[in-house]
């Protein structure tokens, strides 16, 4: 059984699993779509988790996280040019936790959808990932985490009480890591998926043939 704190401040694993495989199929062998969907969860394992914002786009920490992200792309370009497919497809995996954390973890969503406000908004899938003007929006924010008050939200009995003392701009309340978030979860998924289409793409724009042919493993 998997432990409470093995999901704390992330998008259920089940999800990074499902983003990642729906997202890249089609690009890679099942070996390095393995091994990439491996790396991505495991940055939400008990290393990964305190101490580790820039994992999880967690605590405003959004220099850091982008310090990271850029980190874990030159690594993947680095491994495949000494030829390291097994370590370019980890740093790739890692690099796209972070990127999907980002709609679960932030308001993005929530920014992206008050646009609306007054109308139905559009269906998920037409959800814009990579919206300059909210990404570079003063109104940005991520949730924080009060440990260890915030550890009461993860135990289903105490929830309520948990919400009922947390400020909300903690992670307990703008979370959208499961559909019990509501509909915006959806919303967060959709984002997340085309976001990592977009980081595949922009990751292998410059690569030789080689390189995709070793990253691709086809
Ligand atoms: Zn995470």
């Amino acid at each position: 059984m998997a432990c409470a704190l093995c999901i704390i401040g992330q998008m259920l694993t089940p999800y990074h699993i499902e983003i990642t495989l729906q997202a890249l199929a089609e690009y890679f062998s099942p070996r390095a779509l393995s091994a990439i969907t491996y790396a991505n969860i495991h940055q939400d394992g008990l290393g990964g988790q305190f101490g580790h914002d820039e994992y999880h786009f967690d605590n405003n920490a959004f220099e850091r996280t982008y310090a990271y992200i850029e980190e874990q792309r030159t690594l993947t370009v680095s491994a495949l040019q000494k030829k390291d497919a097994p370590a370019a497809w980890s740093a790739f995996g890692r690099m796209l936790h972070t990127f999907q954390d980002f709609y679960a973890h932030s308001n993005y969503v929530t920014l992206w959808l008050a646009r609306f406000d007054g109308q139905a908004p559009p269906a998920s899938s037409n959800i814009d990932p990579v919206d300059l003007s909210l990404i570079h929006s003063p109104d940005l924010r991520s949730g924080k985490t009060y440990y260890p008050f915030e550890l009461l939200y993860f135990w289903r009995p105490a929830r309520a009480f948990a919400l009922s003392w947390l400020p909300h701009d903690s992670h307990a309340w703008m979370n959208l890591d499961s559909p019990e978030q509501g509909f915006k979860f959806d919303y967060a998924m959709q984002a997340a998926m085309r976001r990592t289409v977009i980081e595949y793409g922009k990751t292998t724009a410059g690569f030789s043939e080689d390189m995709c042919q070793l990253f691709l493993d086809k």
